[in-house]
């Protein structure tokens, strides 16, 4: 996936200082919360398959672990920097809170470009991150998983370095893994499916019917591919769709069937280590419009599913969506917020709409240290509980503050993550 550079991380700060002021607790508070209480950087070295000795950058931020041991993935990005990862450490730790999972909020990377190493190179890189970090993390300490350009197999080989390390095998050391490696059924889609859930109860708010919603989604992978195709599969009407090469639209209105859209992509693009080079564009019954024009589609709901900071000054003015669901991570910059939050656009913010992907890590995490496997049932209704009762806190704080949903998400975290220092104090 392509990146653009992330919302910095006093962008986060800001939502920190004005959350404590809404709960009127001690400014102390902003500095133990502004802080990670560790910044691991190690070099990452390997043999390369040429055998020259090549060495990354590597990094693990655990930023916060008052609910529980540090959360949060590990990409590996030619971009991939430590002020980066401090604030996406933080923003794990927000969406624990939110999410009310006993975990803290960590993040990890190594600064690579992925795609131009072998299969080889990618498993060494991998395992080496293991063997500088092994210290560090662990199962009741910090639990990573996948992130940009990580992915199950990944994280197959780490669980399988760490064991090795650890003397034991120790599948809670990780999540994220594929199902026989100790995976859970239904982490493949849990981020879509719990954006899907708040969804439906925003909509019961607003007395809005999905059968009569359109839907832009913008991102056709592992995000964007499973939300369109879970509101296709409710009656919504996806009728924009996008990925880094451009976007389809269907001028009838009548709604896309994903699935057919994946396979075409798929049939069209082949497969480059997990990753799909195909297109939504290769489907040819759909008219070819920009990214702008789908941003600024007139649909009742807008899904980022690709990159950061998507809705800016630039565009917030003529986004023309009733509700933006943000699958993705910080698609929308401050300023963008408050005109959207002006304009009366619902913004089910980051923190919430796509806690689905750690709560279901959290539930493989249980499963393997109770050696239990779930049904996909059983985790859906789980997640579901979690998503509708989270999503309802957040808009009860909003309507009564008169505020907009990421603000009173923020001081539902930051408010969860203070008591539990409290208490341990
Ligand atoms: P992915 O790499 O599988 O898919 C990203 C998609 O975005 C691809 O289809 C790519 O072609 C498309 N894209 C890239 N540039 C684009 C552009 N300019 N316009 C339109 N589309 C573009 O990644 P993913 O796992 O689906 O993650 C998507 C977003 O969701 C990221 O922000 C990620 O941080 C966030 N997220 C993912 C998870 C998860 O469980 N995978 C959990 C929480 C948040």
């Amino acid at each position: 996936m392509s990146k653009q550079a992330i919302n910095p991380f006093s962008n986060a700060l800001k939502k920190l200082k004005t959350s404590i002021k809404y709960l009127e607790i001690d400014e102390k508070y902003y500095d133990i919360l502004s802080k990670p209480e560790a910044v691991l950087e190690h070099d990452i070295k390997i043999e390369m398959d040429s055998g020259e000795t090549k060495t990354f950058p590597g990094y693990r931020v655990q930023f916060n672990s008052a609910r529980g041991p540090y959360k949060g993935g590990i990409r590996f990005h030619p971009e991939a920097n430590l002020d980066e990862v401090k604030t996406l450490a933080f923003l794990m730790s927000i969406k624990c809170a939110v999410a009310n999972i006993p975990m803290g909020g960590g993040k990890g990377g190594i600064q690579v470009a992925p795609k131009k190493l072998s299969q080889t190179e990618i498993e060494k890189l991998s395992r080496a991150w293991v063997r500088e970090f092994f210290d560090k993390i662990g199962p009741e300490k910090d639990i990573p998983a996948p992130d940009v350009y990580t992915n199950p197999q990944i994280m197959t080989w780490m669980v399988d370095e760490y064991s090795k390390l650890a003397g034991k095998k120790s599948p809670a050391a990780f999540t994220g893994k594929p199902i026989n490696q100790g995976g859970s059924a239904g982490r493949e889609f849990s981020t879509s499916q719990g954006g899907f859930y708040v969804l439906i109860e925003l909509l019961k708010k607003l007395k809005k019917n999905p059968a009569e919603t359109t839907v832009a989604v913008q991102g056709f992978g592992n995000v964007g591919f499973h939300a369109a195709r879970i509101l296709h599969e409710h009656g919504f009407k996806v009728i924009i769709a996008s990925d880094s090469k451009g976007s389809i639209y269907d001028m009838r209105g009548e709604g896309m069937d994903p699935n057919n859209i994946m396979k075409t992509k798929k049939e069209k693009g082949g497969i480059y280590d997990c990753y799909c080079e195909g297109s939504v564009c290769d489907c040819e019954n759909y008219k070819k419009v920009s990214n702008n024009e789908l941003l600024e589609m007139d649909v009742d709901v807008l899904i980022p599913a690709a990159l950061e900071n998507q809705i800016t000054v630039e565009n917030a003015d003529r986004i023309k969506a009733k509700i933006v669901i943000e699958l993705a991570n910080g698609p929308i910059t401050p300023e963008a917020d408050e005109i959207l939050f002006k304009k009366g656009i619902y913004v089910v913010p980051d923190i919430l709409a796509n806690a689905g992907g750690v709560i279901v890590s959290y539930f493989e995490w249980l499963q393997n240290l109770k050696n239990e496997e779930w049904s996909e049932e059983d985790v859906l209704k789980k997640l579901s509980d979690i998503m509708i009762k989270e999503f309802d806190n957040v808009w009860t704080i909003a309507q009564d503050k008169k505020i907009d949903l990421r603000t009173a998400a923020y001081i539902l975290a930051i408010g969860r993550i203070v008591e539990a220092i409290k208490v341990k104090k």
